[in-house]
């Protein structure tokens, strides 16, 4: 595996129309605080960790006292096991610790978790790489690349296993797994001590030595730490620390048989890497105590450097109609309801890119929801919302329509000649005037939205229908004649009469009062457009609710693919670029599909929030 020698090296793909670390300064001041802000805070007005020593990479104590002062104030660090393609609640943890890190004056370290040899894949490591430098972070400090993979510490994680063997700290425990389960007791229940918890050191040393050598079988013995078998907190109960399994390693191959366990694994990586603040998610609550267990037993005994990291938890992000487990998304993935990884469907990063998400949008997000410490439901709004809202103010607007209709303008060559092409200009964003104007021409037949005319119309319906008038946005002033239907009876085409001198922007055009203006685009000068329109992949709120298969609650209509048409300006556009179709929503060229005869357009979301319950 390689990481990249320096940041520069990685182009960053940052949207051109983004700047997420403009946007992140900008608001600095508004940040709000929260819980590990005041931690932080506080460890840092108490000089906690002023004295630490860094020795230029991750190591342990003897090689961290060599080094010098650490000059980064704080380390922090984003651990994702390489086994899948990141999703929105990493993006969440990567906003986090980056961005605290950066607020402080200190490192994030980008760390693969790659300690369990089974699951993991390069494929996915670049894939982690490129999200976080997309998100516009970096692990490069002083020329020193700052990324790191669990994995390079095995021979670390065995000498500290040695140490709590030596000093009576661990055991090998040959009971079959059914017993340990068994004998591990519960909540009401104490656990009763292994028959092998009371090997002498020595034993346990040379039973240790043969597990790494190959002696035993897969399964036939595991190395725990004796800690207490009546503890109230299950994971004290003498938890288990290295396993054996014959697997071939990405990073290490053949060299082991025997690998740590998480719990074990975990809290050495943040050791060796001197992190001073350890952010996790919830769930590892319970597991903070054999954290701080296990740390202060090789802090203790001289084989990592003090104070020692310490852990916090704060709650995983949740986003209803939204899953958020690697495994389920692979399972989408691998059993095709979505077209791969990075679907524009799916809320992984590659997926959210893809779908038209700029970083800025995510920043915004991370920054809106916070950091709590209990669990609950983010509403998928607020991500639509920190989308519209960082788009809102920058991206160029275009007409475009998705279910055309053609309309006639039955007078067009008397009033205006015939095979005459008048042109229309509007600004390329209406409270932007730098950004210029667009231009496109109207003839006498131009194509409308289906929904735009009613034969005979609803209350309120104020848009095409016979007799009335409406302003073609940018345009004329038309009044609607009647229809045209085919054998079937579906109306195929409009017709109606320009009102003269009524052309927006002209002396006069006011004069003609009317209470619809609809959009359209010029039969003769529209580029075809496939516009795929995206909806939520799960129909419930709680994707796993009422079924105890999610796929049960995956949304059929959650991509519909129509062929419009958009206006001439957008001719040559280039891949990713993202506008607001008037009246339509948020809209990006397809990142893949692109270059053909025909553009095709990915719907990032509606103007507005049309799931409200
Ligand atoms: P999954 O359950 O999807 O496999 P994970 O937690 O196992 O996720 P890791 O690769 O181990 O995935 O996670 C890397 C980091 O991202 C961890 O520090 C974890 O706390 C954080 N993280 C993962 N999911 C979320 C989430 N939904 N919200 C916030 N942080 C998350
Ligand atoms: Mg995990």
């Amino acid at each position: 595996m390689t990481f990249p020698a320096s940041p520069k090296s990685s182009a960053s793909s940052t949207s051109s129309l983004s700047n997420p670390s403009k946007l992140s300064n900008d608001k600095d001041s508004s940040k709000s605080s929260n819980f590990l802000r005041q931690i932080i805070e506080k460890d840092l007005a108490e000089d906690l960790y002023a004295k630490r020593r860094w020795g230029g990479s991750p190591g342990d104590a003897a090689h961290h006292a060599a080094g010098e002062l650490d000059s980064a104030k704080i380390r922090l660090r984003f651990p994702p096991e390489p086994n899948g393609y990141l999703h929105i609640g990493h993006a969440k943890s990567i906003c986090l610790n980056f961005g605290l890190a950066r607020d402080y004056g200190g490192v994030c370290h980008l760390r693969f978790d790659d300690t369990n040899p089974e699951k993991e894949d390069t494929e996915y490591v670049d894939s982690i790489i490129d999200a976080v430098h997309w998100l516009g972070f970096d692990w490069a400090q002083a020329g020193n690349s700052q990324a790191y993979q669990a994995s390079d510490y095995f021979d670390f994680m065995y000498r500290a296993a040695q140490y709590l063997i030596s000093s009576g700290q661990a055991y090998v425990d040959e009971q079959s797994a059914e017993e340990m389960r068994q004998n591990r007791g519960d909540f009401s229940r104490p656990g009763i001590d292994s028959p092998y918890r009371n090997r002498t050191p020595e034993e346990n040393l040379a039973r240790f030595e043969e597990m790494r050598a190959g002696a035993l079988a897969d399964g036939a013995a595991v190395l725990r730490a004796k800690i207490d078998m009546a503890s109230p907190n299950i994971n004290l109960r003498d938890p288990a620390i290295y396993r054996i399994r014959r697997a071939t390693h990405h990073n290490t191959g053949d060299k082991w048989c025997i690998y740590p366990m998480y719990t074990f694994a975990h809290p050495i990586e943040d050791a060796l890497e001197q992190i001073t603040h350890s952010i996790c998610t919830l769930e590892f609550e319970d597991q903070r105590p054999f954290y701080d267990w296990l740390l202060d037993c090789l802090a203790t005994g001289g084989l990592i450097a003090s104070p020692h990291p310490r852990q916090y938890e704060f709650a995983r992000l949740n986003l209803t109609y939204v899953l958020t487990s690697k495994r389920k998304l692979a399972q989408l993935v691998n059993e095709k309801r979505v077209s791969g990884w990075d679907d524009p469907r799916m809320p992984t990063i590659v997926g959210l890119r893809r779908r038209g998400y700029t970083p800025d949008a995510l920043h915004l997000f991370a920054e809106r929801i916070g950091v709590a410490k209990g669990d609950s439901w983010i509403d998928y709004s607020t991500l639509e919302g920190s989308l519209r809202d960082t788009l809102d103010p920058i991206v160029p607007r275009a007409m475009a329509v998705l279910e055309p209709l053609k309309l006639v303008l039955d007078n067009w060559d008397e009033v205006m000649g015939h095979g005459v092409l008048d042109d229309c200009s509007a600004p390329v964003h209406p409270h932007n005037p730098e950004q210029g104007k667009r231009h496109f021409d109207i003839g006498k037949e131009v194509w409308i939205e289906r929904s735009d005319f009613e034969e005979t119309p609803a209350k309120g319906f104020f848009r095409l229908f016979p007799g009335n008038k409406v302003r073609l946005k940018y345009a004329h002033v038309i009044e609607c004649t009647g229809c045209e239907k085919n054998a079937e009876g579906e109306i195929i085409a409009v017709h109606a009469n320009l009102v003269a001198d009524t052309k927006s922007g002209t002396p006069g055009a006011d004069s003609a009062k009317v209470k619809g203006v609809i959009t359209w685009v010029n039969v003769s000068s529209a580029l075809a457009a496939q516009v795929r329109l995206y909806e939520r992949l799960f129909v419930q709120e709680h994707p796993e609710a009422g079924t105890d298969n999610f796929l049960d609650n995956l949304n059929p209509d959650s991509l519909r693919v129509v062929e419009g048409y958009v206006e001439p300006s957008l001719a040559g556009i280039a891949a990713g670029q993202r506008f607001q179709f008037e009246r339509h929503g948020y809209f990006v060229t397809d990142l893949h599909d692109h270059g053909d005869e025909k553009i095709v357009f990915n719907r990032i979301t509606s103007m507005k929030d049309s799931w409200v319950k």
